[in-house]
């Protein structure tokens, strides 16, 4: 049967596939491939847009090794099976009344699939999922089980916590939860200008902040979202952390309106309509950014952070130093009303602190995350070349799972922990069990 990822950019038939439900299972299916001479790659919620994990050898479907293995309440420590979802995941927690810090936009991911390719949200004093991993459980190319983290085998656990899934196959992941809780939304339109003037104040204010900006219209829609309670912290009934006043949940009816109709049917509604009359894009664009609404709400931080992506699209993503997100966003400016092919989808712009995890693409710099967009369809070539080429002139780092160029030459200049990655993946993998063209585009053969 063959496999594609959420985007149609990537498919495969992999030659076997197996419905591991138990971490023997998982190795008993990488010793049976390296048997058979056949490589291995673990299946997630196929949502990356590079072929990340198409293989044409073993595929590891994880879809029926999920839920939470281990809880300990007073620590917030949680151990997941490695093929469970972000929305699983949260459901879990909610139930617990534990939350994830900081998420993505979406949460159709397996929690394994999002860590191996660095998945992030936004919050300049936070980073991606993967630094919320405290500990993992790996099948090794040789079949055996070894478990790693900040004190147990320190190197492998810096390296597998993003790894592409070039070290081994994920069998359980352990995260550092926080205690639920709500966050107050804040979403208005403002002139792209000002957020820019005011990107530093804006990172640094709020808990988690980003922006959206139509390529061809003035406005961005500013999203700040802050938890009614800081961590520590006790406001005073009715007030959010910093002193605001806590709005109350948005009505289902109006959830409905404003993401199902408007971000979902009536935004896909546009879309069709330009991929269908591309000289109509430009005014539809404009359109889409001059009708930009404020919102107001608090709801549980998952309810906060997901929103419904049914439209949809290819992306390409990179991390960029924090400083160069103006000099990124200057030349895009510049360069996106010159090309022949006009940009239907935003802009996204989002933040997050510096780590130390060796292939995570804000290892050791506060970053800023420049993700462009466009719709499934319309000719994006051009588009891409153009950004990678403004992103990598201020030494940019592509996002794993999204559309890029970038081969392991590059990539060794960017992350200055590149080789020694690669020595840990010839003492684990000698024989490339966990390779494909992916990885050997990114790592080298
Ligand atoms: C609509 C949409 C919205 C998105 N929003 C965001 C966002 O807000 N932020 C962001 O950073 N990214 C975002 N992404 C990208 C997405 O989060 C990543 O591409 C992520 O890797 C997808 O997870 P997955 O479970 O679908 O993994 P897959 O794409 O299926 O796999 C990703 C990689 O993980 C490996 N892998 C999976 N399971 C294991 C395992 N058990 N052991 C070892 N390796 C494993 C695979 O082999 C592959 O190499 C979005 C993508 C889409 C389509």
């Amino acid at each position: 049967m063959t496999w594609h990822n959420w985007a149609g950019t990537a498919s495969a038939d992999p030659a076997r596939r197996y419905w591991p439900r138990s971490t023997e299972e998982i190795a008993d299916a990488v010793k049976d491939a390296a048997a058979s001479g056949l490589v291995v790659r673990a299946l997630g919620g196929g949502h990356s847009f590079t072929p990340a994990a198409a293989t044409s050898g073993v595929a590891l479907d994880l879809s029926g090794w999920t839920g939470i293995v281990a809880a300990d309440l007073a620590s917030g420590l949680i151990t997941a099976r490695s093929g469970t979802t972000i929305r699983e995941l949260n459901r879990a927690l909610d139930s617990l009344g534990l939350a994830m810090p900081n998420l993505g936009d979406i949460d159709a991911q397996t929690i394994s699939g999002a860590i191996s390719t660095g998945t992030h949200g936004t919050g300049a004093g936070l980073g991606g999922i993967a630094t919320q991993v405290s500990a993992l459980e790996l099948v090794l190319a040789d079949g055996s089980v070894v478990s790693c983290s900040a004190t147990e085998r320190p190197d492998l656990f810096n390296a597998a916590r993003v790894s592409v899934g070039a070290l081994g196959v994920i069998s359980t992941v352990t995260l550092q939860c926080v205690p639920a809780f709500t966050l107050a939304a804040h979403e208005a339109p403002m002139h792209v200008d000002q957020v820019l003037e005011r990107f530093d104040e804006f990172a640094a204010g709020n808990d988690h902040f980003e922006f959206y900006w139509f390529p061809y219209g003035t406005n961005a829609l500013l999203k700040q979202n802050n938890r009614t309670v800081a961590v520590g912290d006790r406001p005073a009934p009715g007030t959010a952390a910093g002193g605001g006043v806590i709005p109350g949940p948005m009505p289902a009816w109006r959830r409905f309106l404003e993401y199902e109709v408007m971000e979902n049917a009536a935004f896909g509604a546009l879309c069709r309509t330009g991929r269908a009359m591309p000289g109509l894009i430009k005014p539809l664009n404009r359109l889409a950014s001059a009708t930009l609404s404020t919102r107001r709400y608090s709801a549980p931080s998952h309810e906060v952070f997901v929103t419904p992506r049914r439209v949809r699209f290819v992306e390409s993503e990179y991390a960029v130093p924090r400083e160069s997100v103006h000099e990124v966003l200057a030349q895009l400016r510049a360069g996106v009303p010159r090309l022949t092919h006009p940009v239907m989808f935003p802009v996204e712009i989002r933040v997050a602190a510096a780590d130390d995890i060796w292939l995570s693409t804000a290892y050791g710099r506060d970053s800023a995350y420049v993700a462009i967009h466009q719709y499934v369809g319309l000719p994006y070539q051009e588009y891409f070349r153009l950004f990678e080429s403004i992103a990598i002139s201020v030494g940019g780092r592509p996002h794993w799972g999204k559309m890029h160029t970038r081969d392991a030459a590059y990539l060794a200049t960017a992350y200055p922990r590149f080789d020694d990655f690669l020595r840990l993946r010839d003492e684990t993998d000698p024989d490339r069990r966990f390779a494909n063209p992916y990885t050997e585009q990114v790592f080298g053969p």
